[in-house]
């Protein structure tokens, strides 16, 4: 079972998967893996810090798309793939759907061109069930501006309308995914949207 949280930044996703998971592995009779992107290796740790470093603020849009897919499979290759094929559960802090949202509509290249390079990198894996937290963007930029001074600079210099194209992207992919991805309201309280969140994936278990 390879479920993912997905949202835009001050969504909320970290905070949530930290409460998430001992909920859910107090619950579930098989081992979860908690994951997250980019990173969850070593090699793709050290992409995601590439792609994150101010230094690199010349980086091209496509390039950075590359760069998160390749990220992508080496962590399936290392991590994901083989906890699934072991029969794990997998729960991952952002998958495709964050490449499709940020590099595809964010910066602009089109969710069509970058869906066509994961296609590559993910040979078919597509998470069971998708959480997409969903929140607007003034509320989601003033929790980072509050927890995360250290991100500020970064995510200000990508200003609101990049944001809002994210969070748009996003509803049109919970839209049309509407099989796989469930919209969770993640203006609520932490708890809350926690709760939310246990009470969907239980629908996937016992498994
Ligand atoms: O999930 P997390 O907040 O740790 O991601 C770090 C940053 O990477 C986010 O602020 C997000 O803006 C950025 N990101 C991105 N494109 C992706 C995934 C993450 O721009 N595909
Ligand atoms: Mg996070």
């Amino acid at each position: 079972l390879f479920i993912t949280i997905e949202g835009p930044d001050g969504a909320g996703k970290t905070s949530v998967i930290e409460e998430l998971y001992p909920r859910l592995q107090a619950t579930a009779a098989k081992q979860i893996v908690k994951t997250r992107e980019p990173g969850g290796i070593p090699i793709a740790e050290k992409i995601r810090h590439v792609i994150l470093d101010p230094i690199n603020d010349q980086m091209d849009d496509r390039t950075e798309a590359l760069l998160y897919a390749a990220a992508r499979r080496q962590h399936l290759v290392e991590k994901i793939w083989p906890a699934l094929d072991a029969g794990k559960i997998v729960l991952c802090d952002r998958f495709v759907d964050s490449s499709l949202a940020y590099q595809g509509a964010g910066r602009g290249i089109g969710m069509d061109e970058v869906l066509k390079i994961n296609e590559f990198a993910i040979e078919g894996t597509i998470p069971d069930i998708t959480l997409y937290l969903d929140v607007d963007s003034d509320t989601g930029l003033q929790r980072i501006m509050k927890n995360r001074t250290n991100q500020i600079d970064r995510l200000d210099s990508e200003g609101l309308q990049f944001h809002q194209r994210v969070r748009h992207a996003y509803l049109k992919l919970a839209e049309a995914n509407a099989d796989r991805i469930v919209k969770i309201d993640a203006r609520k309280r932490l708890d809350e949207v926690v709760e939310d969140c246990f009470y969907e994936l239980l629908t996937c278990f016992p498994e």
